[in-house]
């Protein structure tokens, strides 16, 4: 299904996207080994693995506990359907990819408000032909226009797997709580709501000195607590599944394979083009590189 969000004419696309400062979903795709950033975009992530040498073990890791995510939900729990909000830009293994693999008539409905996501969206609409997929050019502010658009797409009478991955540490309390709360409140009994989330509790010198390098170009992490994850689920009855909340490195990984490129720091530091990169293996990881909470939770 074509998103109504892409007839978006190209021009006024282009003049939305900033390229004057570093974006979330551009640097992320930087530590994906990604090409769709630009110099601002490489400059921040340089600065942060400068901060943190292995801070790109979290972007890893994350991206891994979603892939392990959607599989067990599509292949031992029957969810066909998902709404990924906070999408990023496209890359090699994405939501509707990894479920219908599993279960060709999966139905996925991607939302992000980056425009540069927007401007790549149509990698993301290549749905099989026996299920579906549809991007949504909206914020994560704005549950009512989500639900209403995803729902051409998703039916809101089975179950429906929410996913909130590495979004929410760029929302402030006063909003993050109510929308998930009512995000959940919309999906029918059995959804499931899977959730990561920068925190500080793991490693704190090592993601307060990122932090910081974020914070100078202009955005901000908002680290909770396990606690404060907990909480997304607490707040709406949902029952967490096992092994509840823990680092992503910990969820349900029994070893992953060698990942695809990671941009080392000193390539990286003044560099202009992503050409030169390597591969790295994310099985060697430690307790002390993580700083991502991952959790699977379940409405009654
Ligand atoms: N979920 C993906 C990408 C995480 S990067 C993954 O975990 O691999 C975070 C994404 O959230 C970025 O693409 C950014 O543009 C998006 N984002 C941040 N704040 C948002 C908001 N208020 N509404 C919608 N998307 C948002």
């Amino acid at each position: 299904m074509a998103g109504d969000a892409l007839s978006q004419d190209p021009a006024e696309l282009r003049k939305r996207i900033d390229t004057t400062k570093a974006h979330p979903a551009r640097v992320y795709d930087v530590f994906l080994g990604g090409k769709d950033n630009y110099p601002v975009d490489r400059e921040a992530a340089g600065a942060a693995l400068a901060a943190n040498p292995r801070g790109y073990l979290d972007v890893r890791h994350n991206r891994d506990f979603m892939r392990r995510a959607v599989t067990t939900l599509a292949e031992d729990e029957g969810i066909h359907q998902f709404l990924d909000i906070g999408t990023g830009l496209p890359t090699a293994e994405n939501v509707h990819q990894i479920a219908q693999r599993i279960v060709p008539d999966s139905r996925v409905v991607y939302v992000d408000n980056d425009p540069v996501v927007l401007a790549h969206a149509r990698a993301l609409l290549t749905s099989g032909p026996e299920g579906a997929t549809d991007y949504v050019d909206a914020d994560f502010k704005a549950p009512e226009r989500i639900l209403e658009a995803a729902a051409k797409t998703l039916d809101f009478d089975r179950p429906i797997a929410l996913c909130l991955v590495a979004i929410l540490h760029f929302v402030e309390d006063d909003e993050a709580y109510p929308v998930v709360r009512e995000l959940v409140e919309a999906l029918p009994a059995g959804s499931r709501l899977v959730l990561s989330h920068l925190t500080e509790d793991l490693n704190p010198a090592k993601i307060r000195a990122v932090q910081e390098t974020y914070t100078k170009r202009g955005f901000t992490f908002v680290l909770r607590s396990r606690d404060e994850v907990a909480r997304f689920f607490e707040q709406s009855g949902l029952v967490v599944d096992e092994p509840g909340v823990v680092p992503a490195h910990h969820w349900r990984f029994s070893g992953g394979a060698p990942v695809p490129p990671v941009v080392e720091p000193h390539v990286l530091a003044g560099m202009d083009d992503i050409e030169k990169v390597r591969y790295r293996d994310i099985n060697d990881v430690t307790d002390e590189d993580i700083n991502v909470y991952a959790a699977v939770g379940r409405k009654r």
